[in-house]
């Protein structure tokens, strides 16, 4: 194993706060991202997760007899608990054979009348294959809702992701680009849709001062730790104290509650989101080109396989998504990285059914190809703390390991 370092790197590339932040100001977070953007006006909601479940039931209002919505067997399982959360039935679809996207064929023959929505994921970052599934929900009368939870500031041909479906959402979590510790931002092109999630989120949100006060505590603490010296304390700690107790899913923190929270975002935190906001467009940049430099390096490296965006797709580059030939060397890899402080890590860590967690939400289905995703992946920080001579000790293990 790596000595361990004083200094711990992020597992993903969050947008530092600034004390100055922190200051009060409008609450201009929707509008100002709008903006940058490019897109009809945007949404804000308590979370990502949020932003989902109330794009599902505003959905299912317009098409009450249909319960099913068809997500990728590798995924946040937060997306599992927002459908049932919404009183709506899982449909796994595999994936294509070591790639993010949902496999075609396999989305063709899970989708039908019962089907509501279809749910492509950005994962990542990526860009992910949206036309495929809006062909496939054309032919069977679904919606597409696009999860761009991880990809704020993802372009496709020059426009946001999250608009060639019905609907699309953005998270604003912790470690995810931009962050309030948590919100999410929907969206829609239908100015129809837009007012009937507005409704929604009217009848299913209130201002609850309970949990606003407690995101604002986090939010505190996110900006006060959310840099390398204080990361050890509030990231690798815990991240090694799971690893020796063998339990990778709290690792990565894949072990979220049943139920989420519905609340409306307070001023303050929309303010300081606001402020951080004005630097997100020169992040994306930034850190697409430091991926784009350091994906060249990777790929002089045996064997190793580097999830890349679509022609015309220019993601957002959080982290370097790789694939390597077999679990067994991706895990003597991890042996070496994981715990080293470097902001190596891995995604999810199981495909959904293998989460023992959420037998009661996810059905048991042969998933193979997330499967084999799920065990063969690992993930290497584009956070600007991973410095060059960072990097390039990672990709010395990552040789080491391949031969
Ligand atoms: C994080 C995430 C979500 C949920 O977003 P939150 O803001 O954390 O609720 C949904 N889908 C994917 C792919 C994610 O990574």
């Amino acid at each position: 194993m790596l000595p361990r370092r004083r200094l711990e790197l992020p597992p993903t590339a969050g947008l530092p706060l600034r004390w100055s932040d922190l200051r009060p100001g409008g609450a201009t977070l929707a509008a100002d991202i709008t903006a940058q953007l490019g897109t009809p006006p945007l949404q804000l909601e308590c979370s990502g997760t949020a932003s989902l479940l109330i794009a599902l039931k505003t959905l299912h209002r317009r098409q009450p007899h249909r319960h099913r919505v068809v997500v990728p067997a590798y995924t946040c399982p937060l997306v599992a608990i927002a459908v049932r959360q919404a009183g709506l039935q899982l449909q796994l679809c595999d994936l294509r054979h070591g790639h993010y996207d949902m496999d075609t064929s396999a989305l063709r023959s899970v989708s039908d009348e019962r089907t509501l929505a279809i749910i492509p994921t950005h994962l990542g970052g990526r860009v992910a294959d949206v036309a495929a599934a809006v062909n496939v929900a054309r032919e069977v009368g679904a919606y597409v809702i696009e999860d761009a939870a991880q990809a704020l500031g993802a372009r496709r041909d020059g426009g946001s992701v999250g608009l060639l479906g019905d609907v699309g959402f953005f998270s604003l979590a912790a470690g995810k680009g931009l962050s309030i510790y948590e919100g999410g931002l929907l969206l829609t092109r239908d100015p129809l849709l837009r007012e009937q999630l507005v409704h929604m989120s009217a009848s299913l949100t209130r201002d609850r001062i309970d949990w606003e006060a407690r995101r604002s505590i986090e939010l505190l603490g996110y900006a006060a730790l959310y840099r390398p010296a204080g990361l050890r304390l509030a990231y690798g700690n815990p991240l090694r104290r799971a690893l020796r107790r063998h339990d990778p899913v709290s690792a990565v923190g894949d072990d979220f509650p049943l139920t989420i929270p519905l609340h409306r975002v307070g001023h303050w935190r929309q303010a300081v989101g606001a402020h951080a906001a004005a630097r997100l467009p020169a992040f994306v940049e930034q850190l697409s080109i430091q991926a784009r430099r350091r994906l060249r390096r990777l790929q002089q490296i045996d064997g190793i396989q580097i999830l890349d965006d679509p022609p015309g797709g220019s993601g957002t580059w959080p982290f370097l998504m790789l694939l390597l030939p077999a679990e067994a060397q991706r895990d003597r890899a991890l042996v070496q990285l994981w715990q080293a402080g470097l902001g190596v890590s891995r995604l999810f860590i199981h495909a959904l059914p293998d989460y023992d967690y959420l037998a009661e939400i996810v059905p048991t289905e042969a998933v193979p190809n997330a499967g084999d995703f799920a065990a063969r992946s690992l993930t290497v920080s584009n956070s600007p703390w991973v410095t060059d001579e960072d990097f390039e000790t990672i990709c010395g293990v990552l040789e080491a390991t391949s031969d």
